[in-house]
């Protein structure tokens, strides 16, 4: 037998992509399985987009590209960054990575020495405990549960931060819970801050187009724009743009982390696809409409699906600020259900029982709890909430 390294030993295979080639082969075996799993829009990328793409390849653009990206794109980046943002970002600030899973990656490997710690609140995308694990740093979980929805105090912060803390991440608007933090709320977060100017912050973006409560959309930077030399934004064009195929996600911050992450891809990658760089540079510079259209339908469906889940004695929903994702408390129903003990066992009798298939809460350090995708037709969200009403 072979024997695979300590460092793989460590990690698990992502448990959303898990839920949906589950999902995948169970239908290909014949069976009805409605997925609420995804963690992609169902709509289709835009045509302008895809037109982009399609020229590049007619026009030879098929070779390899500067590591970083191309300067095109770059550009895009550095206007979107002005543009919504307010930030200012020089070409060397930026690197362009495989997806924003990449952008965390090089991150991660870039900042860490073994036993450095990184502060993750939860629930929290399921990738950052593993990405900090793989670079033999150590994930500090931050609980913040729905009675504080979902988001993290400054008490809770300043009582995790210790010498190790290299790094803070913040994800708003969450993935799985919706939830994003204020301007306000992000401002008490880095007042907490100023006392430890040695822990960096990574505030993950990739949600901030999908927003539709708390208006404009704020990070930290425009809460403590002093935390620019100890910021890495990151986001990418994946849920946006309905572009999760192309794999295309960027980071900004100093320059010298950002060198460093751009030699750790150098090492794995090297540049990210030269045709789907042109495609998210037209995304970014182009008619941004296409974002608008699926806003107005993932806001009809949160609405329903929430009100829906409330309807469900046991289940508690809280509306949330954006995403594509509801993640409702089922503690008071699991209590009432025999036979099932947790949120893992739950979703193993919904996608048994009900053919619904979705992702236990567990998946992101919230146990009691699952996540919910709404990036799915309407009817098939009817389907599947009628589906769950009968099978609980
Ligand atoms: N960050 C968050 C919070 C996400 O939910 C995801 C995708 O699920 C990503 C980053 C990475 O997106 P991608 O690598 O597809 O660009």
């Amino acid at each position: 037998s072979i024997t695979l390294s300590n460092r793989v030993k460590a990690v698990k295979p992502s448990p959303t992509l898990a839920i949906t080639a589950r999902a995948a082969a169970m239908r290909a075996a014949g069976k009805d399985i409605i997925g609420l799993g995804a963690g992609e829009p169902d709509f289709d990328t835009p045509d302008h987009i895809k037109a982009a793409a399609i020229k590049a390849i007619n026009s030879g653009f098929t070779k390899y590209t500067a590591v970083d990206g191309t300067a095109g794109l770059k550009k895009a980046v550095i206007a979107k960054f002005k543009r919504d943002n307010g930030l200012d970002y020089q070409a060397n600030q930026i690197l362009v990575s495989c997806g924003g899973k990449q952008s965390f990656f090089n991150l991660a490997q870039a900042l860490l020495n073994p036993g450095d710690e990184v502060i993750i609140p939860a629930p929290y995308w399921v990738s950052y405990p593993d990405m900090v694990l793989l670079a033999d740093g150590v994930p500090v979980i931050i609980e913040a549960g729905q009675a504080q929805n979902f988001k993290v105090t400054p008490a809770q912060l300043r009582a995790a931060i210790t010498p190790k803390t290299r790094l803070l991440v913040i994800n708003s608007p969450s993935n799985p819970t919706g939830a994003a933090y204020s301007l306000e709320e992000l401002k008490a977060l880095g007042d907490v801050l100023l006392d430890f100017p040695e822990v960096l912050i990574a505030t993950d973006d990739m949600y901030e187009l999908i927003l539709w409560n708390k208006g404009e959309f704020v990070n930290i930077l425009n809460a403590h724009p002093g935390f620019y030399d100890r910021t890495i934004v990151l986001n990418g064009v994946s849920k946006a743009y309905s572009m999760t195929g192309w794999r295309i996600g960027y980071a900004a911050g100093p320059a010298p982390l950002i060198e460093a992450m751009c030699i750790i891809q150098s090492q794995s990658t090297s540049n990210p696809t030269s045709i789907s760089q042109v495609a998210a540079e037209e995304a970014l510079n182009g008619d941004q409409s296409c974002i608008d259209t699926m806003m107005v339908e993932f806001k009809k469906r949160h609405d329903y699906v929430v009100a829906e889940l409330n309807s469900i004695d046991g289940i508690e929903c809280l509306p949330t600020d954006g995403t594509f994702y509801v993640f409702p408390n089922v503690e008071k129903l699991l209590s009432r259900l025999d036979g099932i003990n947790d949120d893992l066992e739950f979703a193993e009798f919904l996608i048994e029982k009900a053919g619904v298939a979705l992702v236990p809460g567990s998946a992101f350090g919230c146990p009691g709890h699952i996540r919910i995708s709404i990036a799915t037709s309407m009817t098939n969200l009817e389907n599947a909430l009628l589906r769950i009403k009968q099978a609980v």
